[in-house]
């Protein structure tokens, strides 16, 4: 129990739910594969172009449609189906990027002349680009070793069975310029990502720090707002909740009662079983009374041994009832020391606010009629009406 004591922190942040990030994630994914298509779209632009200007035979340009067509499809349904979420990368970026090199050098392999065939080199180099965005350092390795083999691969394809259509000497500089240009990438691609894996980390950092400050805060607000002794809320923090009740009172045209509750002799108790017994009698008290409120209720240390109560929603008359019922709880506690048991009593003044007047005269007249228990007996209750 204990709901004055125990401080609670409750988690505001509440992740997105895993299911609509799932579909957004998923719908990015389409839409780069879109995006791919359309680059295979234009490059299938180019080689109708080539065949038009009697570059390459038709077959070859249906062949190159076909396999980009069946690729895209393959990576499509993929996506639709939901199988890519079971890969450890779910945008197939690097089999993407792996598989798109090889319509291009079919079609390099049929081209007569070694400058368009640089042409295709250059639009084949494009889709790695796209691995600055996704691959890790190895992977960009993988795709640059790939690259030259697919490459080195076509060449001597080329060197054994057609080498009427090459130029020797060129294609060994494109081949260096391959080997330059996809070992530069790996290295930029590589800076990039461990870059990314830095920020991410740090972002993390900074939020899970930012979440310990904020609980920090909440930690510091809540001690400053308790009696140290009891747990209970101190004056400042009674004055807030009495603010905020006439101010939610005046605009709802409502009420409310304030409760003081004193315990009736205590110096005796000191006096006669010691400050300290005094102190867990203070505790008790304020423990027990806490226990028996409303949770819209609100229970401070006033002063020494006094307690106020604001009572939300009360008017006097059910004011009366509760703090009778608070005055008779404390009244049957039994408290023990040295063997000896004794029991305390509490003196109750009671006033409910009234439009218009400030916080502060509702508190002087409970205050009176708490003086008029006293001066009546003790051990009673007495509202602003007795
Ligand atoms: P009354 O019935 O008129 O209220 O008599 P009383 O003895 O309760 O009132 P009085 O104002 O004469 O004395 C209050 C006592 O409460 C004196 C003070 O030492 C004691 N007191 C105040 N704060 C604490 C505290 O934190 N711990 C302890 N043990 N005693 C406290
Ligand atoms: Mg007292
Ligand atoms: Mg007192």
């Amino acid at each position: 129990m204990g709901r004055e004591i125990t401080i609670s922190s409750e988690d505001a942040n509440k992740p997105a739910h895993s299911l609509d990030r799932t579909s957004a994630d998923q719908a990015l994914r389409l839409q780069r594969l879109s995006m791919s298509f359309r680059s295979y779209l234009f490059t299938f632009t180019l080689v109708c172009f080539c065949w038009f200007q009697g570059m390459i035979a038709g077959s070859i340009v249906f062949h190159y449609g076909a396999f980009v067509l069946l690729l895209n499809l393959c990576f499509f349904a993929l996506i639709k189906t939901g199988h890519n979420l079971r890969y450890s990368d779910p945008s197939m970026t690097f089999a993407q990027i792996i598989t798109s090199i090889i319509p291009a050098m079919y079609v390099m392999y049929f081209l007569d002349s070694g400058h368009v065939r640089s042409v295709f080199l250059y639009l084949g180099i494009v889709p790695a680009l796209y691995g600055i965005l996704g691959l890790n350092t190895r992977q960009f390795i993988k795709v640059a070793v790939w690259y030259v083999i697919v490459f080195s691969t076509m060449l001597s394809l080329l060197l054994v069975y057609r080498p009427t259509a090459m130029n020797l000497s060129l294609e060994v500089i494109q081949l260096l310029a391959l080997i330059l240009v996809m070992s530069q990438m790996a290295w930029i691609g590589g800076y990039i990502n461990k870059l990314r894996s830095k920020l991410r980390k740090r972002n993390i950092e900074l939020q899970s720090t930012t979440k310990q400050l904020e609980e920090a805060l909440e930690q510091l607000g809540e001690v400053a707002r308790r009696d140290e002794l009891t747990g209970l809320y101190n004056r400042r923090h009674l004055f807030e909740v009495l603010d905020q009740e006439r101010n939610r009172v005046h605009r709802k045209h409502e009420t409310f009662s304030v409760c003081i509750a004193d315990i009736d002799f205590f110096k005796q108790v000191n006096d006669t079983h010691g400050h300290q017994v005094g102190d867990q009698v203070l505790r008790k008290v304020a423990h027990e009374l806490n226990e028996s409120l409303r949770n819209i209720d609100c229970i401070g240390r006033y002063g020494g041994e006094e307690f106020l109560i604001v009572l939300p929603q009360t008017a006097l008359n059910g004011a009366i009832i509760k703090a009778e019922r608070f005055r008779q709880h404390i009244e049957n506690l039994s408290f023990s020391s040295d063997g000896e048991s004794f029991q305390v009593t509490l003196s109750i003044g009671l006033a409910e606010h009234k439009l218009e007047e400030s916080v502060d005269d509702t508190i002087q007249r409970a205050d009176e009629a708490l003086y008029r228990a006293k001066n009546s007996g003790r051990n009673r209750t007495v509202s602003e009406q007795d």
